[in-house]
């Protein structure tokens, strides 16, 4: 008997994977890299919104928190997965240059705003008004994190490469089986691809696609990350990552040329040297109707959980709410009932 199946190894599923090992749990994970959005994911730990200069929700309790676990996973893993890469905000008028020292007025958000602000980050950025610091920022690359805790868990035999079929989950009062495998619990931390989930599909996940193109431009020389109405980050030999896009309405997987064209014009409205674009990639974010992770408890199912709903900020809120979620498991200590499923439960359930 397993402590937990686990299907999906975004940085969901990760998240939880790793507390459990650390807690010497049992546990087997099954993934079929159907979705994409934690690998092709930025990896800003950033917890101030930069369109509005607004914090996150909960995003400074995130912080410390996210920086502490992405740590020791590095740590664990023989790896260093974060970076300290400077953010600059590019302004495109007076009014949003003052908006920045508005926003500083709240003393929870000025520890991340820069007051002294700056005439230029690059000379080929060129800019009629100042760029603003953020400050207290981290990265981490996700894609190298997820493959290498991936690589870990396949050589100890806890990781199937597979697609789990949810018609041969087996629901007992105490326990579930699949394919042979007893399990006391489930968790589902399977992104987008949730809205194929029998038990909990029926949850207001929404869906909103995010691309990045990856450019080369040999006279950058760009090493920090500037914000216009593009974001464009240094990824290494005169790389480029370059994004990304939002959409509601295109729920197909791969990258497009919508995208593509809408992030060229951006660009070179930011930068004044040649480029050419190498590679492109495209991922859902799991993104909810309240912006609200969506985890929990199946309201029918004791033994069957969800770890979702994301949205845009995954890699900050992972590593918190995967222990919210275990110590409801483990110890029945109530959730935050701001990413508690069952504020859904009522209204969406009787639907289905
Ligand atoms: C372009 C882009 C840039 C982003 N940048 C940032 C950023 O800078 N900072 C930030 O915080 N967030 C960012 N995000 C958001 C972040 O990526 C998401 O919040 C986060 O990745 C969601 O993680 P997840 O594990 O819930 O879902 P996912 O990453 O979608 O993972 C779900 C996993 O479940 C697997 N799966 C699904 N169904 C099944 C099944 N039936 N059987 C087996 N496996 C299954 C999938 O293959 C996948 O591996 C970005 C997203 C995009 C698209």
């Amino acid at each position: 008997m397993k402590d937990f199946i686990i299907v999906g190894l975004g940085l969901s599923g990760a998240s939880l994977a790793y507390r459990l090992e650390k807690e010497g749990r049992s546990f087997m994970v099954y993934d079929d890299e159907s979705q994409e959005a934690s690998r092709v994911a930025g990896g800003f730990m950033n917890p101030i919104i930069l369109k509005r200069f607004t914090l996150a929700w909960k995003a400074d309790e995130q912080m410390s928190k996210a920086v502490d676990f992405y740590g020791a996973m590095g740590k664990d893993l023989g790896k260093n997965f974060l970076s300290p890469l400077e953010i600059y905000r590019r302004f495109s008028s007076i009014e949003e240059q003052n908006n920045w020292f508005t926003a500083a007025d709240n003393p929870r958000v000025a520890p991340y705003l820069d007051l002294n602000l700056v005439k230029t980050v690059n000379p080929h950025i060129p800019s009629k008004f100042s760029f603003g610091k953020v400050l207290n920022t981290k990265r981490i690359d996700p894609r190298d994190l997820l493959e290498s805790y991936a690589a870990h868990l396949a050589k100890k035999g806890l990781l199937i490469n597979e697609s789990f079929d949810h018609d041969a989950l087996g629901i007992s009062e105490d326990h579930v089986e699949y394919k042979g495998i007893k399990s006391r619990n489930i968790i589902f931390c399977e992104g987008f691809g949730l809205l194929n989930n029998p038990y909990f599909g029926y949850l207001p996940l929404k869906g909103n696609k995010g691309e990045y193109i990856i450019i080369k431009a040999r006279d950058l020389d760009l090493e920090v990350g500037v914000k216009s109405s593009v974001f464009i980050f240094p990824a290494g030999e005169d790389l480029y990552a370059v994004g990304a896009t939002y959409s509601n309405t295109d729920k197909t997987p791969g990258p497009t040329t919508a995208a593509r064209e809408e992030l060229i014009e951006k660009l070179r409205d930011l930068i004044d040297v040649d480029f050419e674009v190498v590679h492109q990639v495209a991922g859902l974010r799991p993104s909810t109707i309240d912006r609200r992770p969506l985890v929990g408890k199946h309201p029918d199912h004791e033994n069957l959980y969800c770890c979702n709903g994301f949205g845009s900020r995954g890699i900050l809120l992972a590593p918190m709410i995967s222990e919210e979620l275990l110590n409801l498991i483990d110890t029945g200590e109530e959730l935050s009932p701001e990413i508690d499923l069952a504020r859904f439960t009522k209204k969406w359930y009787s639907k289905v």
